[in-house]
């Protein structure tokens, strides 16, 4: 712990040093945490101060951390990072996005003076982040890379300290029941109704339905002892992390490098469902309990499968 703190604040030492360098040239400050060869580029919006710049790499170095918990590595060797102050007090980070390109950029509208706690108490950058680990074209079937980015943002979170099993679970499956609520646009299929998610506002189906597509796929890897979601996505990266596919082109290419038959299958039930599928039987499986009196849930396990749920929690 503190060996890490350590090295965390000889980096911003070093990158401050690079920042300062810069600054003549550029009103913008820059950054980079490195992992190996791997490299991203922090931009700062020139208004944040030295220290909301320190609180910030910080920050981002934890969020970067967190997503090296999936298989050890970042899922592109580049990308960089776009920090922009709010113009709101709406919350630390009120916004973010994925620009994906050569290189891709993640966007963080952040309010730096909300300070270190809050922003990492703040589940937007994991999200964001989580997006990168598929290379999605960015439109068609937009629920797969929600649902993508929604499961592992709360995965990652977990993993690196920050949700305990209980709460990581218990947001899951409060995701789930949020998502089976949202049935009044039950006439569209789920690709037609992520299609128009801006306009049906429709977004905790799109995006549940999609966590637990993930969920579902992870859990039948594990079954028919296939590896795990994070070995399938870390072979994506190296086959594939420079493609721009298709949601379809994704379930395929996973179904290959797993070999398996799982991904485009479930993929097709999925795109034509008229409401959330059922999440109780896998819930069940994992020894997920849930309380609707109070929202709380209770881990079992005895369950069938609650080693996996175990495995998914810490890796
Ligand atoms: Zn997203």
């Amino acid at each position: 712990m503190i060996q890490k703190q350590t090295q965390i604040a000889f980096g911003i030492i070093i990158s401050l040093l690079l920042s300062t360098t810069l600054s003549d040239a550029a009103p913008n400050r820059t950054d980079q945490i490195t992992h190996g060869a791997q490299k991203i580029t922090i931009n700062y919006q020139a208004s944040l101060t030295q220290n909301e710049r320190e609180i910030t790499y910080k920050w981002l170095n934890k969020v970067t951390s967190a997503l090296r918990t999936v298989y050890g590595e970042f899922p592109k060797d580049y990308f960089q990072l776009t920090i922009q102050r709010g113009t709101n007090r709406s919350g630390p980070v009120p916004w973010g996005q994925v620009e994906r390109g050569e290189p891709t950029k993640v966007l963080l509208v952040i309010n730096p003076e909300h300070g270190y706690d809050a922003l990492i108490s703040d589940w937007t950058a994991f999200h964001e982040l989580s997006h990168l680990l598929i290379p999605y074209r960015g439109h068609g079937n937009v629920w797969f890379s929600e649902g993508l980015a929604t499961y592992y943002q709360n995965i990652i979170q977990a993993r690196s300290g920050l949700l305990t099993e209980t709460e990581m679970w218990g947001k899951l499956a409060a995701g789930f029941e949020r998502g089976e609520k949202q049935h009044r646009w039950g006439h569209l299929k789920l690709t037609d109704l992520s299609d128009t998610m801006r306009e049906n506002r429709q977004f905790m189906r799109v995006h549940w339905s999609g966590v637990l597509y993930w969920l579902s796929a992870d859990v039948e890897l594990r079954k028919q002892n296939k590896g795990t979601l994070d070995s399938a996505l870390k072979q994506l990266k190296a086959c594939c992390e420079s493609s721009s596919m298709s949601a379809k082109a994704i379930a395929q290419k996973l179904d290959e490098l797993t070999q398996s038959d799982l991904f485009v299958p479930l993929f097709e039930t999925y795109c034509d469902s008229y409401q959330i599928p059922d999440y109780q039987p896998i819930l069940t499986e994992l020894g997920i309990e849930q309380y609707q009196s109070n929202r709380n849930i209770v881990l079992r396990n005895t369950a069938s499968q609650a080693e996996f749920r175990k495995q998914i929690y810490r890796k």
